[in-house]
């Protein structure tokens, strides 16, 4: 049996004050279930929302992070500053990051490894774009993104890896992929790792759904047997729908 997992990407949304505001929000209608749930808030509050939620048994994690330790990359974080404020886990190949900061699979792929090696969890996200669904070519490069994002991975490594399905089509746009759309491809990515690691892999990974989940949609989706929880954008900025969500998976 496979713990579900509800995590909140706030993207670059909130400033500090907000931030406090939500976090309190949410501690207040959480209770907490088997469920493992995450905040992802920005950079510069990562601090200070894990302080807000110690004991409150959410998890913090980062929404990015660079492959190298330290030294001249101005304006980036690494895995030591993340872990040094409390974020143990961190998303990594969110589309928007591949979109519109040009990360390739191969840059994805050293985050991957660099991250593993510094004894993170990582949230691991892919999926197709919407021209791609429509020629027929979503399983291959969902294949390709796996394959070439997980490269060098081993089977005892991915027991640190969260995937995250996000067909791009689906993400901030209020379109959701159907339940049946969703769990046809994420019963491909549970071969796709029985294939490349082990029975013991494929059964043991979670594998979020990730794009315009709402309180109205998650239920019917979660209940899916492949579907093991969400990654959420837009509905994670209110708490009463977060809640929702994370209620709909316990
Ligand atoms: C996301 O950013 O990962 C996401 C799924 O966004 P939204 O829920 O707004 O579609």
């Amino acid at each position: 049996m496979r713990t579900a997992v509800v995590a909140a990407n706030w993207k670059m949304n909130k400033d500090l004050n907000e931030a406090e505001i939500l976090v309190k929000s949410l501690i207040e209608g959480y209770s907490p279930s088997g469920t493992e749930v995450y905040i992802a808030p920005p950079f510069v509050h990562l601090y200070a929302v894990n302080k807000w939620i110690n004991e409150s048994g959410m998890r913090l994690a980062a929404q990015n992070m660079n492959a190298a330790e330290s030294g001249a990359h101005t304006g980036e974080i690494s895995s030591s500053m993340l872990k040094s404020v409390g974020a143990s886990t961190v998303i990594l190949g969110h589309s928007e990051r591949r979109d519109i900061y040009s990360e390739s699979d191969g840059l994805i792929n050293e985050k991957v490894k660099s991250a593993l090696a510094a004894g993170m969890q990582i949230i691991f996200c892919f999926g197709e774009q919407l021209g791609e669904r429509k020629a027929s070519a979503h399983f291959d490069v969902v294949k390709a993104q796996l394959s070439e994002g997980l490269s060098g991975v081993s089977a005892d490594q991915m027991s640190e890896v969260i995937l995250a399905y996000e067909p791009v089509w689906a993400i901030g746009t209020g379109e959701t992929a159907s339940p049946e759309q969703a769990q046809e491809m994420h019963a491909f990515i549970r071969d796709y790792l029985r294939n490349q690691f082990s029975d013991a892999v494929a059964e043991r990974t979670r594998i979020l759904y990730g794009g315009s989940v709402k309180p109205s949609n998650a239920a019917e989706l979660f209940s899916k047997p492949d579907i093991d929880g969400g990654l959420i954008g837009g509905a994670s900025l209110q708490a009463d729908d977060f809640l929702a969500i994370v209620k709909a998976a316990s």
